[in-house]
């Protein structure tokens, strides 16, 4: 390879991802004796996953914690009681094309459904995309909606990525909030700055500080290892322009399960100017039992984490329940005072 070979621009980066899972277990040194569950799988949900993550990877370890969250896997095709297509009923609270309102001060808007990894317990992996992909047409529909409803303060941008639209469109839809008066923060769920690292590019920034609105960025990151070098530097980036920086991470059996993973996990998020803010209980969504972890287990290590952690390395254990008007807050530590 020459030595002057350009740095790639993360738009060619997102053209480039691995999506064949033969070149994935090839690239990692795995065994063949994969290849036929994870292309039955990767039929009803595309292996995605970029360069950049999977160098992050270990070769030969087929329990890598990085590799797990994007090989498809015969499992998946497995039906199990309890684990639905819309385990969420978002399909209820879908009022018009690109958004969703489920609680009172926020709603939640899907410019694109595109990712630039597909994580096999998504639940989002069913959610019908085509018909939510609002379209500058629809962000007028957007923003009559939001004008109408004194109590929304803030929108989120929210998966498919939302950073994988270009800049020149974030700026405008920004704009467009910042617009109306009552809107006062935009934040932004994104798995980019973890797993495309080169999308925290100065345009970027630029887009997200020449506004009125407070910028919150909410990464997706459920293992340390997910956080290097240059994942640290784009964090730093976002820190010092003044984005407010916060982690959701899932739980996940046989990934991060256990609490010497979590603290690792928020010691390291914390050195990159991060805050741990959610880890969600898998939702119940079909193909992604085999991820799945008991309340009582999940509970039992969130308090071992709070024993061990400062108070702020300590996500707030939480789980989705359709109809409620807040993400619910797991927490045994009732049970403790007595
Ligand atoms: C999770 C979620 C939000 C954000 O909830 P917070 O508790 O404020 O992080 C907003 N809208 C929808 C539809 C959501 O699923
Ligand atoms: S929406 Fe988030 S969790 Fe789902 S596949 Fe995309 S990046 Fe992964």
């Amino acid at each position: 390879m020459s030595a002057t070979k350009l740095k790639q621009s993360w738009q060619d980066a997102l053209t480039d991802l691995i999506t064949d899972p033969q070149e994935l277990l090839q690239v990692l040194d795995l065994d063949d004796n994969l290849l036929t569950s994870a292309r039955a799988a990767a039929a009803l949900f595309p292996l995605k996953v970029t360069r950049s993550y999977l160098a992050r990877m270990q070769k030969g370890d087929p329990n890598d914690p990085l590799l797990k969250q994007v090989l498809p896997l015969g499992l998946e095709l497995k039906t199990v009681a309890g684990y639905s297509a819309d385990p969420l009923v978002e399909a209820e609270v879908n009022p018009i094309p690109g958004l969703l309102h489920k609680y009172k001060s926020r709603i939640l808007v899907t410019l694109t459904s595109a990712c630039a990894i597909h994580c096999r317990y998504c639940f989002r992996r069913h959610f019908p995309y085509a018909e939510n992909n609002p379209g500058k047409k629809g962000w007028e529909k957007i923003a009559a909606y939001i004008e109408a409803d004194l109590n929304i303060t803030e929108v989120i941008l929210s998966g498919g990525d939302p950073l994988t639209v270009n800049d020149t469109m974030l700026q405008e839809f920004i704009a467009r909030m910042a617009d109306i008066s009552h809107v006062k923060r935009l934040r932004i769920h994104t798995r980019l700055p973890i797993v495309l690292p080169e999308r925290i590019t100065p345009a970027l920034l630029n887009a997200l500080t020449r506004t009125r609105l407070k910028i919150i960025v909410v990464v997706h990151a459920n293992h340390a290892q997910e956080i290097d070098a240059q994942v640290q530097q784009a964090l730093t980036l976002l820190r010092t322009n003044d984005v407010t920086l916060l982690n959701q991470t899932v739980l996940l059996k046989n990934i991060n399960d256990n609490v010497q993973a979590l603290i690792e996990l928020s010691e390291t998020l914390f050195a990159a100017g991060v805050l741990p803010y959610y880890l969600h209980v898998l939702d119940k969504v079909a193909g992604a039992a085999h991820f799945d972890i008991d309340l009582n287990s999940a509970m039992t290590l969130h308090k071992q984490l709070s024993d061990q952690l400062s108070g702020y390395l300590v996500p707030k254990l939480v789980c989705e329940q359709p109809g409620k008007s807040s993400k619910t807050i797991l927490s045994n530590s009732f049970l403790t005072i007595a």
